[in-house]
């Protein structure tokens, strides 16, 4: 029988002990300010830019809203960006991604102080993790170690694969595997007998960006499972890069789509926030 790995669960507990925290941090006069910057009306980013806030209130961080029509420049993005940077009333700045395509994601990512980067996406906080000196860390990936960790399942020394190398997932969750003693493998639309790779880990990290991609055959008996991806189907139901049905069968432990991974992001995010202001 395989174990699911109840991702709204472990986020909601984290959530609980960074509110705990951050009242704590309160009572002593330190606060976390988090400006959130939302380019055009995309429902999908409202939903997100939505739930981010939801969870700032909940743990008690304080968030600011900039709402950008779809038509801004980058130049009006860049120049509320620099804005925040030189404003000492504001901890953290969050740009909402995707960005509309007149606007340049990376010039834009490039422009937000690291030390205001909440999303770890900044090359300099990139770097950081990859040398293994303290810095913000890109949430999701961050999200699967919690679930891993407060699963009870141990990484060191286990033979874990990542399949997919984009610069917020795979290449960040392949040094965090790393970080905790796992042997990482990374994949990717180039990788060469594909199967016979995903077919060792004892920890299979999917993020492929395509529904329903894994099947068992990817997959080698027992292994933990942890699925990325979110996609809308036809009939506009959540699933994920892993086909569950077929999968979990096979698994040793597993995340759902929905309430997996994806939960754990917000909270992350969350983290991020709050470790700042106990520096
Ligand atoms: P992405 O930028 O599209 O990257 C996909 C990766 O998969 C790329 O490295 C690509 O290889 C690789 N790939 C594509 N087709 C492949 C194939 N046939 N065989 C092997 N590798 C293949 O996606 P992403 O931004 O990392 O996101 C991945 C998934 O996670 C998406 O479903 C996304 O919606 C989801 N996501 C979820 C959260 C969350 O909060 N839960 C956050 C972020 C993303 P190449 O590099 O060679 O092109």
């Amino acid at each position: 029988m395989y174990q699911i790995i109840d991702g709204k669960k472990i986020a909601q507990e984290i959530k609980e002990e960074l509110r705990e925290t951050a009242a704590e941090l309160k009572a002593r006069g330190k606060t976390f300010v988090l400006a959130v910057i939302q380019v055009g009306n995309d429902p999908a980013s409202t939903v997100y830019v939505n739930n981010k806030k939801k969870a700032c209130a909940y743990v008690g961080i304080e968030s600011l809203s900039y709402e950008l029509p779809q038509e801004a420049t980058e130049e009006e993005l860049l120049k509320l960006v620099r804005q925040l940077n030189e404003d000492s009333g504001v901890d953290g700045i969050l740009v909402q991604l995707p960005l509309p395509e007149q606007i340049d994601e990376d010039k834009v990512l490039l422009a937000i102080s690291p030390e205001k980067d909440v999303d770890g996406f900044h090359p300099e906080n990139v770097g950081n993790l990859s040398i293994g000196r303290p810095g913000f860390v890109s949430c999701t990936p961050a999200g699967v170690i919690q679930l891993l960790k407060r699963s009870g399942i141990e990484i060191e020394g286990k033979e874990c694969v990542v399949l997919g190398r984009s610069n917020i997932v795979g290449k960040p969750m392949a040094m965090l595997l790393l970080r905790e003693n796992g042997t990482v493998t990374v994949c990717h639309s180039k990788t060469r007998h594909l199967k016979e790779i995903t077919k060792r880990a004892d920890i299979l990290v999917v993020a492929v960006g395509k529904p329903r991609f894994v099947d068992a055959s990817y997959v080698k008996e027992g292994a933990v499972v942890i699925d990325v991806g979110i996609h809308r189907n036809a009939e506009n139901k959540l699933c994920g890069d892993v086909d569950f049905d077929s999968v979990a069968p096979h698994a040793s432990a597993i995340t759902p789509v929905p309430g997996g991974v994806g939960p754990m992001t917000v909270a992350m995010l969350m983290s991020n926030c709050v470790k700042k202001s106990l520096q």
